[in-house]
């Protein structure tokens, strides 16, 4: 008996410990390592009437915010001011986004689910759970002559831009992945990732190589943009680009913009995929800051895509995630000075679902709740033969 009691003293002694522990943990998180992001300038957002010619579109712009949940969304529209470019999307549904081996996927898993139309491992790069490589819409539409784009905050031959052109058993084998870019003939790619193309193990010197196949190799931001035409390989970063502060010169927004003003060259039509890559550092980071300041990164990007849209009537524009990352919740903020709270409840992606928003032709076939897979399906369906 005497025995028990001090068994039970001592539960609940640990019982409050860890709940002591657990709370001087959370007042660190909101108070001293996560404080909200404050006010700044709002920019102005563009209301783009939806006039599209035809049924199907003729080129299709799809933008990944890498682990942006509902809640990332709402902070950034909260900070700048109630409104993004995100509100021109009338057609929205949710997509459910666990892989072949896992409730909770990773990016790779992810990215191979919109760009092949298959769950696979988490890890994988577009090959299947058997490590069979398997076709991208990128290359898919590239076979049948459609210009193709790939944009990035991260290294291009990070986990989600790679698995549109890569086929690796694993995302951490980068120089076989930037390998992999010379299998195709991708138009145009803008990112960080210079050494994994420059200085590599196997000796081989891709900068070289992809001059030889008649890429205009450029690393500044500002020459980048002044392309008009041909093929381009834009690295930007070493390996990742820095945080948006520093990275500077509204690089993802600006990027888009030169990567569509190229793919439009093509006649036949285009596919580019653009990723805001650091929303998902920002959760992982449990940092509202660093989520909001990539949030709204993120939503210019997708003004610019939004911008060459209304203009062309053709493109379909299809925003979504691959995962949420940071089981992230807005617990306060201000609409009128853009001030944002927001709390974490993991360091990691949780399983929940994202939300998918579409404009332009086919924009309704992407409504209600749908598999990460389909999202490949329905493009597929619309864009190629
Ligand atoms: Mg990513
Ligand atoms: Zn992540």
């Amino acid at each position: 008996m005497k025995q028990i009691s001090m068994f039970l003293a001592g539960i609940l002694m640990l019982a409050m410990l860890s709940a002591t522990g657990q709370e001087t943990y959370k007042e660190g998180q909101s108070k001293t390592n996560n404080p909200a992001f404050q006010t700044r300038d709002f920019y102005p957002v563009k209301t783009y009437p939806e006039k599209v010619k035809g049924k199907r579109p003729k080129n299709i712009i799809l933008l990944i915010g890498d682990g942006m949940g509902a809640d990332h969304v709402f902070a950034g529209i909260t900070a700048n001011g109630g409104k993004l470019f995100l509100d021109n999307f009338r057609h929205i549904g949710f997509s459910k986004t666990q892989s072949a081996d896992k409730y909770i996927t990773d990016s790779a898993a992810g990215g191979t689910a919109l760009a092949t139309g298959v769950r696979t491992y988490n890890g994988a790069i577009s090959v299947d759970v058997n490590r069979k490589p398997l076709k991208t819409i990128l290359e898919e539409a590239e076979a049948q002559k459609l210009a193709t784009g790939l944009v990035s905050t991260s290294a291009i031959t990070h986990a989600t831009p790679a698995s549109f052109i890569a086929h690796q058993g694993a995302r951490s084998s980068y120089e076989a992945i930037a390998a992999d870019f010379l299998k195709t003939d991708i138009d145009v790619f803008i990112g960080g990732g210079y050494k994994h193309f420059a200085d590599r193990e196997d000796g081989r010197n891709l900068i070289e190589e992809l001059e030889k196949n008649g890429y205009q190799v450029l690393q500044d931001m500002h020459a980048i943009t002044q392309v008009n035409s041909g093929k381009l390989a834009g690295l930007t970063a070493p390996e990742h680009n820095p945080r948006v502060a520093e990275r500077g010169d509204n690089m993802l927004p600006q990027a888009v913009r030169t990567a569509v003003r190229i793919l439009s060259n093509n006649k036949k039509g285009f596919f580019l995929m653009v990723e805001g890559s650091q929303i998902d550092w920002g959760g992982h980071a449990m940092n509202t800051i660093y989520v909001v300041e990539e949030m709204l990164d993120f939503d210019r990007a997708i003004g610019e895509a939004l911008d060459f849209a209304a203009r062309d009537r053709e493109t379909l524009v299809i925003v979504t995630a691959d995962h949420e990352t940071g089981g992230m919740s807005v617990t306060g903020g201000n609409l009128y000075t853009g001030m944002v709270q927001g709390s974490f409840t993991s360091d990691d992606h949780t399983a929940v679902m994202v939300p998918v928003f579409a404009w332009g032709p086919g924009a309704e076939e992407f409504m209600g709740i749908m598999d990460n897979t389909d999202v490949h399906k329905k493009m597929k369906k619309l864009l190629l033969k």
